[in-house]
C-alpha cells in the first residue's frame, strides 16, 4: 500500500480505537457461522496480551507419558516474559470488578436474581449460573448458554457439553469434580456472540465466581471467555495452549467443544492443552 494511503488508514483505525470501536471491526456474521472465525477476528486492532508464564512447550507431552507426581512443585507462576508481549497497561475486568467481602456462590446467585441487567434476559428461559464443585481446582469457562442449556438451566449439556464431559473424564476427573460456567448467563439469540456491553454487564458475576472458587487452573473454552478474562481481542490461535497468570490462578485457553464438533481434526490440539492442565494438577489420564 502506498505510504500516504497507509497513513490515512492508520489514522482512521486509531480514531476508531480512541472511540472504543475496535472490537466492532469483527465480521460477526462470519463469526456466528464458524467458531474458528471468532478465534481469528479483529487481529489488527488487538490490544497486547498479558505476559505468558513460563512453561516449557514440551512439558505436556512428557507429563502425559509419565504424569507428574502430585508432589511435583508447580512451575513458578512468575510473570517473567520469555519473549512475549508485556501485560496490558489498562486494568482488566477482574481488577475493575467489585470484590465482595465474605462472598459465596449462593450470594452471587442471589444477587443475580431474575436479572434484567442486559438485553439477553428478553429471550431466555433460564439463567445458567454454573455447576460443579465450589472448591474445584479446575474451572472451565465457556461463552454463553445454547438452546439446551437455556432450557435446562445448566451449562454444557447439549452435544458440545457431552463432548466436554468426555474430555473431563479423559483427564481422570468427573464432571462434579470441576466447575463449569460461562461469560454470560443468558442465551444470546440465534447463538450469536455476546455483545461487548452484554459481556461487560454480566462478566462481573463470573469474576466473583472465580474469586470465590479460587481454582488452581482456569481453562477458557473458546475465544470469547479467553478474550474476556485476558482483556484482549487477539485471536485465540495466537495464544491457545499457553499459560497466563490470572490473579494467582493459571489460565489456559483452548478451543470450544462446539468447534471440535465441526472440526474433529482439532481434537489433538485440545488434548495437548488438557494434558498441560493435567500436568499442573498432577492428574493421570483415565485408564481404558
Ligand atoms: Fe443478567 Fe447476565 Fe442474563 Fe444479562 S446475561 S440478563 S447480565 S444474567
Amino acid at each position: 500500500m502506498d505510504p500516504e494511503k497507509r497513513a490515512r488508514v492508520e489514522a482512521w483505525l486509531q480514531f476508531g480505537e480512541e472511540l472504543g470501536l475496535g472490537p466492532f471491526y469483527r465480521d460477526r456474521s462470519r463469526a456466528a457461522q464458524d467458531p474458528e472465525a471468532r478465534d481469528g477476528a479483529a487481529e489488527s486492532a488487538a490490544p497486547e496480551l498479558p505476559a505468558r508464564i513460563g512453561f516449557p512447550a514440551s512439558s505436556a507431552a512428557a507429563s502425559f507419558s509419565k504424569p507428574a507426581p502430585p508432589s511435583t512443585p508447580d512451575p513458578a507462576p512468575s510473570r517473567t516474559s520469555v519473549g512475549f508481549s508485556p501485560a496490558a497497561s489498562s486494568p482488566n475486568l477482574f481488577e475493575a470488578a467489585e470484590r465482595v467481602e465474605g462472598d459465596t456462590l449462593e450470594q452471587i446467585r442471589t444477587d443475580i436474581g431474575d436479572c434484567t441487567r442486559c438485553r439477553l434476559h428478553k429471550a431466555r428461559h433460564n439463567i445458567v449460573f454454573g455447576v460443579g464443585s465450589p472448591t474445584a481446582q479446575l474451572v472451565f469457562v465457556g461463552e454463553g448458554p445454547g438452546h439446551d442449556e437455556d432450557m435446562q438451566g445448566e451449562p454444557f449439556v447439549g452435544r458440545a457439553g457431552k463432548l466436554l464431559t468426555q474430555m473431563i473424564e479423559a483427564m481422570g476427573l468427573k464432571r462434579e469434580d470441576v466447575y463449569i460456567c460461562n461469560v454470560v448467563k443468558c442465551r444470546p439469540p440465534e447463538n450469536r456472540l455476546p455483545e461487548r456491553d452484554e459481556i461487560a454487564t454480566c462478566s462481573p458475576f463470573l469474576l466473583r465466581q472465580l474469586e470465590v472458587i479460587r481454582p488452581k487452573v482456569i481453562c477458557c473454552l473458546g475465544a470469547c471467555s479467553a478474550q474476556t478474562l485476558l482483556a484482549t481481542n487477539q485471536g485465540i490461535s495466537k495464544f491457545r495452549g499457553e499459560w497466563f497468570d490470572f490473579r494467582g490462578a493459571k489460565l489456559i485457553a483452548t478451543y470450544h467443544p462446539a468447534y471440535l464438533l465441526r472440526n474433529p481434526n482439532a481434537k489433538g490440539e485440545v488434548w495437548k492443552d488438557l494434558q498441560k492442565v493435567m500436568a499442573v494438577l498432577g492428574l493421570q489420564p483415565r485408564k481404558r
